[in-house]
């Protein structure tokens, strides 16, 4: 039996992962939580809001699956990280924030670090194998959401009621406006950065509609392996979660019979400047990435709130980027600082605007 504490149980990845070890018996819950909604009865320990880390004590797991929101995961990244438990990660914003402390903690616990987020599950299972010597680079697929192939000018009056409607993908509403503006692959650059250890020149981002193709990997035979699949989360979940084996699912198979057009275009930096914003903060390094995504997380809680406009939430972080210091975190209380810090400057920025 694989014990699983399942963190940010009501969400839409905590919901298919419910599904996932509902369906398979080598997997059990032993804890889950949610950040406001009650959860009793769906685990023997669950709990409601507070520290993560304390119930993870509690239950001992042998994978914790992060899927809690934002940079409240990261106390739970950071501790199985640590103590060297399977850690199957969706949380991007805990390893976009907390990088250089995550691989710290993963190099002293010793354990697995599996990506659960689609386009890096794809990559790993393309590198699975191989030596860093033969890799040339990495590419990430975007559907370029629901504003593809609109100019800067045309995003200034989207409604939130528009940018919620992504075309390919049903998540919750925090990622799903990260999708709209790209700010989702910024993160996703980074997170690859930090799981892959390629440098930035060597990690791509190209837009892919239909979001079939998750990711590729070049080799320097001019081979590049790509990972493809229909859209839909529970194969990277099930994958993380049944490790080193690939478990059936319910998913459709692809059917290549008929018709399968695969299209990729460069991404529109210009109307949707937040991923060369989260290029230029993963170069930077430090708790740049930090601040991005701590001003991120505070432009699109503006935006879902009527607050801000489209546009505005990379106008904030931009500015919040220029004005955070993004010298490095030695440890959690000084990523916390930076992390609180950009969250300053960033509501500074939302009411001088
Ligand atoms: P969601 O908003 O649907 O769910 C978030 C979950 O986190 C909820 O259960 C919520 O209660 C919980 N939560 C929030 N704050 C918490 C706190 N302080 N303590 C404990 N729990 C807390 O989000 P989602 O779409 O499921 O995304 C979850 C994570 O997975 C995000 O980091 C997202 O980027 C990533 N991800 C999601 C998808 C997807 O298809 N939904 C795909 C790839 C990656
Ligand atoms: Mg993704």
């Amino acid at each position: 039996m694989t014990r699983i504490a399942l963190l940010g149980a009501t969400g839409s990845i905590g919901r298919q992962a419910i599904e996932i070890v509902a369906a398979h018996p080598g997997l059990e819950l032993v804890a889950a939580a949610s950040g406001s909604t009650g959860i009793e009865g769906l685990a023997p320990l669950t709990q409601t809001g507070g520290d993560l880390t304390e119930l993870l004590e509690a239950a001992q797991p042998d994978v914790v699956l992060n899927a809690v929101v934002g940079f409240a995961g990261v106390g739970a990244t950071l501790w199985a990280l640590e103590h060297g438990v399977t850690l199957a990660l969706a949380n991007k914003e805990s390893l976009v924030a907390a990088g250089d402390l995550a691989l710290a903690a993963r190099e002293r616990g010793g354990g697995l670090l599996l990506p659960v987020d689609s386009e890096h599950s794809a990559l790993f299972q393309c590198l699975e194998g191989r030596r860093d010597v033969e890799l040339d680079s990495i590419v990430l697929t975007a559907s370029g959401g629901p504003f593809r192939g609109r100019s800067r000018d045309e995003l200034a009056e989207v409604t939130v009621g528009e940018a919620l409607a992504h075309p390919t993908w049903t998540m919750g509403r925090k990622i799903t406006i990260d999708s709209a503006t790209l700010a989702n692959k910024g993160l996703e650059l980074i997170e690859a950065h930090v799981l892959f250890g390629l440098p930035y020149d060597r990690i791509d981002v190209v837009v892919h509609p239909t979001s079939v193709v998750h990711a590729l990997v070049r080799f320097r035979d001019g081979a590049a392996i790509a990972h493809l699949g229909l859209p839909d989360m529970r194969v990277p979940i099930s994958f993380a979660l049944t490790y080193p084996e690939r478990a059936a699912t319910p998913v459709p198979r692809l059917d290549l019979a008929a018709g399968l057009t695969l299209e990729f275009e460069a991404p529109d930096l210009d109307a949707f400047p937040l991923l060369a914003l989260a290029r230029a903060a993963g170069e930077e390094g430090g708790t740049k990435p930090c601040a991005y995504n701590a001003a991120n997380e505070v432009a699109v809680t503006a935006f879902l709130d009527g607050r801000l406009p489209f546009l505005g939430i990379a106008e904030t972080v931009e500015r919040v980027l220029r004005d955070a210091d993004g010298s490095p975190a030695r440890d959690l209380d000084d990523l916390r600082e930076a992390d609180a810090e950009a969250r300053r400057l960033a509501e500074g920025a939302l009411a001088a605007a």
